[in-house]
């Protein structure tokens, strides 16, 4: 029986197991950590439940289509409950705008601030559903191994300007400036700074528009653990709390995985784990480990996340699920972040509340939160989050007391945080950025890390890191395209993997 072995349980890894097993290739899940899920691990703290990273699910189709694989379906394992407005948006001078897929309300706010904005926007939606179309629809899970594959795309980029940034488009068609934030921002949610990110990732704007912004009941650890769940009904093995310390190879070829006191034969490895940390600690006996270490080592990451997840005694019934509170500077805070390596007086934050859409998240009569706030990558800070931590997380607690959640921390029961030094050490993350590479053109598909090695002919990448990149859209899309190399490379495509999804593709 074909074996394979797939290091890290973030929801590339569980994709792409999934995929493995569906298409029978006895497969097995490794996972450091003492819960699955990666960046979307779960805390639970004095009745609360805090999922750690992601909160925005988006394009659901692509989770369905790993049930549709064997014939389940999602809805028999999780529920997906809407979110709307899909954000608040809110600025420190009382502006608000409630961002949304119902066009008529859209259009009436973008009138309500500047009416010749209407026209504008109108242009920027039908360009962000164009490079949807090429970008996500036609590309998104398409493996880029050559630059041959780089050239054929070549055309449609120059024809939607993926040179100009995302903030350089979106300026084009809208001229009020909280317009052209509300209009750009989503690129953060992957890493991007609008400013030096491609114009590609206006996408994002169309894909939520056309799938819309859901939250599994029960929270995105609900989500991590049907896929779980899913993969076991098919027949895959998890390995938890049990961390793979190296890849073994011989010559030109992986053979398989070592942990402690465990080593494994495997037809095929495949690593959602960190790039460089793959390269750097698991290959560190080969000499491609080595070298394909270094150069990730010239590449730009994105920047860390300092999230704080809160727990009140009271309910919020007037905050939405998620809200982006813009601060005084946009342009000059990125570049803070992105490239001077300071940790601002300022902030702008994005903050979850989850109970505004599933209640039992906290006991009775409370709420639960989490705020997120981007800050630079250890490269650049070198601050000691240990010192500077306690004493962020309370500037940021005070500026949502006095904008949002009055006697915020009068009614705090329980309070945790993670800093960009947890990145590192929990999740492996190089310099412990949130997103890893950062997603500019020059470090997009070709240019990315390839969903299978250039050397090592049976070693895969999934995830962030690889092509296309973060978010949850983006890692399971990368699955995609890692297990059609994967199943293709082992003659094994179609067999017990749904033919009418091979056939689409
Ligand atoms: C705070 C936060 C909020 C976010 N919000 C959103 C959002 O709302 N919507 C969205 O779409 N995206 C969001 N993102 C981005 C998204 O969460 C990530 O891009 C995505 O989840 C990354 O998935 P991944 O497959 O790359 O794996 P990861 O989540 O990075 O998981 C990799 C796994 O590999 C394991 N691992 C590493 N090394 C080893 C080893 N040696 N042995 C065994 N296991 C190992 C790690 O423990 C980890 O579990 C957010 C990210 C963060 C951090």
């Amino acid at each position: 029986m074909t074996t394979a072995a797939v290091i890290g349980s973030g929801f590339g890894g569980l994709a792409l197991a999934i995929r493995l097993q569906s298409a029978g290739v006895a497969t097995t899940l490794f996972e450091a950590r003492d819960k699955p899920g990666g960046r979307a691990y779960v805390f639970e703290d004095a009745g609360f439940t805090f999922d750690a990273g992601p909160t925005v699910i988006t394009d659901p189709s692509c989770l369905d289509e790993l049930w549709g694989l064997s014939g389940r379906r999602l809805a028999d394992y999780v529920e997906l409950l809407p979110v709307t407005p899909f954000y608040r948006l809110m600025w420190d001078d009382g502006d608000v705008f409630d961002y949304s897929n119902d066009d008529d309300a859209l259009f009436a706010q973008i009138a309500a601030r500047s009416p010749r904005d209407v026209d504008g926007y109108k242009r920027f939606l039908a360009y962000s559903e164009n490079v949807f179309r090429e970008g996500y629809e036609k590309l998104g899970h398409e493996a880029f191994l050559d630059f041959a594959s780089m050239l054929k795309a070549a055309p449609q980029l120059m024809r939607y300007e993926a040179f100009r940034s995302v903030y350089a488009m979106v300026a084009r068609y809208i001229a009020d400036p909280h317009l052209r934030e509300a209009f750009s921002f989503h690129s953060l949610l992957v890493g991007g700074n609008p400013f030096t990110t491609s114009s590609i990732y206006a996408l994002i704007h169309a894909l939520e528009k056309k799938w819309g912004v859901w939250f599994p009941r029960g929270g995105t650890g609900a989500l991590v653990r049907g896929m779980v769940r899913l993969f076991e009904d098919l027949g895959g093995t998890v390995r938890i709390g049990d961390a793979v310390r190296a890849i073994t190879a011989d010559g030109g070829r992986v053979t398989g995985v070592a942990t402690d006191g465990w080593r494994g034969e495997f037809d095929v490895v495949a690593s959602n784990g960190d790039v460089v940390h793959t390269y750097r600690d698991l290959l560190h006996d080969h000499p491609r480990g080595r070298q394909a270490a270094r150069m990730l080592g010239w590449k730009s990451f994105s920047p860390s996340l300092f999230v704080t997840y809160f727990g009140l005694k009271r309910t919020h019934p007037d905050i939405r699920h998620h809200t982006i509170l813009f601060g005084p500077r946009y342009k000059a805070l990125l570049a803070d972040i992105y490239r001077n390596g300071v940790l601002a007086d300022d902030f702008s934050l994005y903050l979850h509340h989850p109970t505004a859409t599933d209640p039992a998240m906290a006991p009775p009569g409370c709420s639960a939160f989490y705020v997120l706030s981007p800050v630079p990558h250890l490269g650049k800070y070198a601050g000691d989050w240990a010192v500077e931590g306690p004493k962020y997380a309370d500037r940021i607690l005070a500026a949502l007391e006095e904008q949002l959640i009055p006697g915020l921390r009068d009614d705090l029961v329980t309070m945790r945080t993670f800093t960009p030094q947890d990145f590192k050490v929990e999740l492996n993350a190089h310099l412990g950025s949130a997103f890893s590479l950062e997603p500019v053109l020059w470090q997009s598909a070709f240019f990315r890390t390839h969903n299978r090695d250039d050397v090592l002919k049976n070693l895969y990448f999934v995830g962030a890191g690889t092509h296309p990149g973060a978010g949850i859209p983006g890692v399971v899309g990368s699955a995609k395209a890692t297990a059609k190399l994967m199943l293709t490379d082992l003659g094994v495509a179609g067999i017990g993997h749904n033919s009418a999804s091979l056939a689409a593709e």
